[in-house]
């Protein structure tokens, strides 16, 4: 536990919500964990996590997507369409709260589920990618996800772009470099952040975690330790769908 964390549970509310009303760039950073309460599993959940699924595990990579692109698709298309169908739970609701009241400036997500926006964020930085549009694979051109649907209930998986190059999602595999938005939320942080609230994360996946680096203190919201728990300046061990809102109320309630 960092000098200065209370062992207080109503404490760590107040301090949190006291931390976020009184800075001046405030961001969240969000990991699967803030999904999980919309149906969607993380990486680490027992069972039904990617991790315990070894085959998924080996094939979520780029070298496994241009090899095989049919098997690629085959298995994670069906959880794609999960994902699309989901809805935002009230963390992914708090936090867009947070943001139209002027409390955080953006959200920084490791998610490709598109949740934040959906609940209404409106500054939302995808480091991973998202799963709103396809993309060729030789000419760049985008394509309309559906059409990945449709290759697949047509049994002509992979999905093709009018070039006749391979579509592929839009989104950052194992071994490949990250999206965009990854350098523009760095940039973002360097103008800086004086708080990052840290939402469902592990804290594992890197280099999307070493952006919480760039905060001169960090809050975080998970349901179990993470690595950095001891250089954070609150940590609540709770669910995010109960906390978050929690938060917001406190914060603004004043
Ligand atoms: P992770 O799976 O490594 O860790 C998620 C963390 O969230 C865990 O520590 C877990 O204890 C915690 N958690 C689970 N449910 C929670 C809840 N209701 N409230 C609070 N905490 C909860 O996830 P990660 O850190 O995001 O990294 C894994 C990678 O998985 C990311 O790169 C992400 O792109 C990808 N991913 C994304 C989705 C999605 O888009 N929803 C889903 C699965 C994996
Ligand atoms: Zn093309």
């Amino acid at each position: 536990m960092a000098a200065g964390q209370t062992k207080n549970a109503a404490a760590r509310l107040f301090q949190a919500a006291e931390l976020l009303r009184q800075a001046s760039r405030a961001y969240a950073f969000t990991g699967a964990g803030v999904s999980t309460e919309s149906g969607i599993p993380d990486f680490r959940a027992p069972g039904t996590g990617l991790w315990s699924n070894p085959e998924l595990l080996s094939l979520a990579t780029g070298d496994a997507l241009r090899q095989d692109p049919v098997r690629f698709y085959s298995a994670f298309l069906p959880q794609w369409l999960r994902y699309r169908k989901a809805e935002p739970n009230p963390a992914h609701k708090a936090l867009a709260d947070l943001e139209a009241k002027g409390i955080l400036s953006g959200v920084i997500t490791q998610n490709i589920d598109g949740l934040h926006r959906k609940a209404g964020s409106q500054t939302v930085y995808e480091v991973h990618g998202h799963l709103r549009h396809l993309v060729c694979s030789d000419c760049c051109e985008t394509a309309n996800f559906e059409v990945a649907v449709a290759a697949l209930q047509q049994g002509t998986l992979p999905p093709r772009c009018r070039c006749g190059g391979m579509l592929r999602p839009d989104v950052v595999l194992f071994g490949e470099t990250m999206a965009p938005d990854f350098d523009r939320a760095m940039a973002e942080l360097h103008q800086g952040c004086d708080v990052m609230l840290v939402v469902g994360s592990s804290l594992k996946v890197f280099p999307a975690a070493s952006l919480v680096g760039f905060a001169d203190c960090f809050i975080i919201i998970n349901l179990e330790p993470t690595p950095l728990d001891h250089r954070a300046a609150v940590v609540i061990h709770g669910s995010a769908g109960d906390v978050m809102p929690r938060i917001a109320a406190l914060v603004l309630s004043q």
